[in-house]
């Protein structure tokens, strides 16, 4: 039987090029990585692995890996975040669900809330979108300081240079 146009037409790339603009693409093997160096280190048994991050939109993808529990932190999001629970589980003090792993959650504009991670967890991997920034704060509200894409880079930036990547190993992941 012979092919119709529409099959042959399906297996065809499309045959222009990206427009002139476009930032290149980003592809990571290993998302979740075989060299521990590329974890980043942001407290004691917490850690992150960029993914993408976006200077030009100012949010941040990357999984966050914890290996203790109790509280982690308080913050404030003026931002929308996304989140894809890989392994373990988490909760927040301010809401009675539970992040569990292959579940995803959605933190609206205008959440403040504190991360908790339970005693029986030994290690908790969750994929985050943040966007803008994660503002700290007290029980109260007062500011104990914030994270943007931009200390976020400076991290990465600090920790590959110290464990031998170099500090432009991070400049793979910056769009
Ligand atoms: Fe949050």
């Amino acid at each position: 039987m012979p092919l119709e146009k529409e099959d042959i037409e399906a297996k065809i790339p499309y045959q222009y090029p990206m427009p002139k603009d476009a930032a290149p693409e980003i592809v990571v093997p290993s998302a979740i990585p075989e060299d521990e160096r590329i974890w980043v280190p942001q407290a004691e048994n917490v850690c992150f692995r960029p993914l993408c991050l976006n200077v030009s939109q100012g949010y941040w993808m990357n999984l966050l890996r914890v290996r203790k529990s109790g509280v982690l932190s308080r913050h404030r999001h003026p931002n929308a975040v996304h989140g894809y629970v890989i392994k373990g589980r988490w909760h927040y003090l301010e809401h009675d669900w539970v992040a569990e792993e292959g579940g995803y959650v959605y933190e609206p504009p205008g959440e403040t809330h504190t991360l908790v991670v339970p005693d029986d967890v030994d290690e908790m991997i969750t994929f985050f979108q943040v966007n803008g920034i994660m503002y700290y704060v007290d029980p109260y509200g007062n500011h104990l300081g914030y994270e943007d894409v931009f200390t976020k880079i400076d991290m990465c930036r600090k920790h590959y240079e110290e464990v031998g990547l170099g500090a432009d190993y991070v400049d793979q992941f910056i769009r």
